[in-house]
C-alpha cells in the first residue's frame, strides 16, 4: 500500500471502530541501513534510508477526559493508557513504546491530550527494519499534531530513543529514530554518530532502488556477541591510543598490528574500513555512481563476514545469489544490514530488473536453505509526516 492508500485505510478502520471520522492522521517510516554497520558505537557514520513501510495512526479527541486509547487494527487489541498523571510502564507489552513517548512529552511539560487512536504498521515486526522506532516516532508525531506544537525533529528523535531505552529496555543507538523523524523523500541520511550531525544525501535517479531481502532467520547468539564486539573495539582503541576507532586510520592500525591479537586487529579493520566506506558510498550516491556504491556494499559485507564475523550462512547465501545475478542482471551490490546473525540483506538494483531479481533470489534462496525469504523494493521514503490535521 502507498502512504496515501494506507491513510485512506486507517481512516476507514478508525471510523469502523469508533463510529466517527478521525481528525488527525500521522505516519512514520521504518528504515534500512544502506551502509555503515557496527560503526555507530565507534563514533562513526551510518547511512540509513526510510522505507515505504510505515506505522500510521488516525486519531480524534476522546470523550473520556484522561484516557489515551490505541486500537491496533492488525492484532485487534486495545491499549488504554491513563494520562491524568505521569505515564509509566504497563500492559500490553507493545504499549510501552507508546507510553515511553507520552512520558517523554510529559517531561517536557506537555499535557497529553485524551485521544482515541487507530493504529496499523506495515513495517514487519522484529525483522530489523525498525518497527519499534516507527511506532515511537509515529506516536510523537501524533502528539505534535494533536497539541498543535511541533518540536525540533532531532529532539523528537532523542525523545523516541529515550522511550526505547527506558520503557522497552533496548539500549539502541540514534540511527533508527533519526531516520524515521528526519528522513526526506528521495534522500538518504548520512548521520555522524559522534556529533549527531546529519546530512541529506539525494538519491533521485529513477533507474535504481533498494531491495530488502529478509532471510527470515534470527540466530540467538546476537546479544552476547554484540557485547564482545563492543569490548574488542574498545580494546583496539586503547591499544591504538585513540578515544574511539573513529579517530584511527588504516595506516595506524597496520603499524600497531603486532601489538594486538589477530581478532582485535580484524574487528578494528572492519570498523575503520566501514567508516571510510560509508562516507565514500555517500559520495557515490551524490554522483549517482551506482557501480561504485555497489562495490562498497559488497566490500562491507565481506568485512562483516570475514573480519567482524557477524554474518551467517543465510545472509551469505543471499549475497552469493546477488553476485551470481551480477551487474548484467541488474544488481550493483548487496550486503547484510543490521546487527547480523540473521535479519535482512539490502541490495542496490536496477528498477527495471526488480521483478526478475526478486523471483531469482526467492527461488534460489528457497532451493539453498529451504526457507522462504520476504522481499520488497523501496525508494527513499519520507520521514514522519502529518497527513491530516
Ligand atoms: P524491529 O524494530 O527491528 O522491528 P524490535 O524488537 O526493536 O524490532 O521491535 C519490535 C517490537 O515493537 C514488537 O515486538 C512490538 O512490541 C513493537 N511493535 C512494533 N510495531 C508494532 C505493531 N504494529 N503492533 C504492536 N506492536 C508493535
Ligand atoms: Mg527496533
Amino acid at each position: 500500500m502507498t502512504l496515501k492508500e494506507l491513510a485512506t485505510h486507517i481512516a476507514a478502520e478508525f471510523e469502523k471502530h469508533y463510529g466517527r471520522p478521525p481528525r488527525w492522521i500521522v505516519a512514520a517510516p521504518g528504515r534500512v541501513n544502506v551502509i555503515g554497520e557496527h560503526t555507530d558505537y565507534n563514533d562513526g557514520f551510518v547511512l540509513p534510508m526510510a522505507i515505504e513501510r510505515y506505522a500510521i495512526m488516525a486519531a480524534d479527541p476522546s470523550a473520556a477526559s484522561s484516557s489515551f486509547s490505541i486500537y491496533d487494527t492488525h492484532f485487534k487489541e486495545t491499549a488504554t493508557i491513563d494520562v491524568s498523571g505521569p505515564v509509566g510502564k504497563g500492559q500490553p507489552k507493545w504499549s510501552n513504546y507508546i507510553r515511553g513517548v507520552l512520558a517523554g512529552f510529559q517531561n517536557r511539560g506537555v499535557k497529553i491530550p485524551a485521544l482515541d487512536v487507530a493504529f496499523l504498521s506495515t513495517v514487519p515486526l522484529g525483522g530489523g527494519l525498525s518497527s519499534s522506532a516507527a511506532l515511537e516516532v509515529c506516536t510523537a508525531t501524533l502528539i505534535e499534531a494533536a497539541t498543535g506544537r511541533p518540536i525540533d525533529p532531532i529532539e523528537k528523535a532523542l525523545l523516541a530513543q529515550k522511550a526505547e531505552h527506558d520503557f522497552a529496555g533496548v539500549p539502541c543507538g540514534i540511527m533508527d529514530q533519526f531516520i524515521s523523524a528526519l528522513g526526506r523523500e528521495g534522500h538518504l541520511l548520512l548521520l555522524d554518530c559522534r556529533t549527531r550531525k546529519t546530512e541529506l544525501v539525494p538519491m533521485r535517479d529513477p533507474s535504481v532502488e533498494l531491495l530488502v531481502v529478509n532471510t527470515n532467520v534470527k540466530h540467538e547468539l546476537g546479544s552476547g556477541e554484540y557485547a564482545k564486539r563492543r569490548a574488542e573495539c574498545e580494546d583496539a582503541a586503547r591499544i591504538l591510543g585513540v578515544k574511539s576507532l573513529r579517530d584511527a586510520t588504516p595506516d595506524q592500525l597496520e603499524k600497531a598490528k603486532g601489538r594486538m591479537s589477530d581478532v582485535v586487529y580484524r574487528r578494528a579493520r572492519h570498523v575503520i574500513g566501514e567508516i571510510e566506506r560509508t562516507t565514500h558510498a555517500a559520495e557515490g550516491i551524490r554522483q549517482s555512481n551506482w557501480p561504485t556504491v555497489g562495490q562498497f556494499m559488497y566490500a562491507s559485507h565481506y568485512a562483516l563476514r570475514d573480519d567482524y564475523e557477524v554474518s551467517c550462512q543465510e545472509l551469505d547465501v543471499v549475497v552469493e545469489i546477488a553476485e551470481d545475478i551480477g551487474y548484467q542482471g541488474g544488481v550493483y551490490g548487496c550486503r547484510m544490514t543490521g546487527g547480523g546473525f540473521g535479519g535482512c540483506c539490502v541490495a542496490l538494483v536496477k528498477s527495471d530488473a526488480v521483478e526478475a531479481i526478486t523471483k531469482k533470489i526467492a527461488a534460489d534462496y528457497k532451493a539453498k536453505t529451504g526457507i522462504e525469504a520476504a522481499i520488497f523494493a523501496s525508494r527513499p521514503a519520507a520521514g514522519a509526516t502529518i497527513i491530516k490535521g
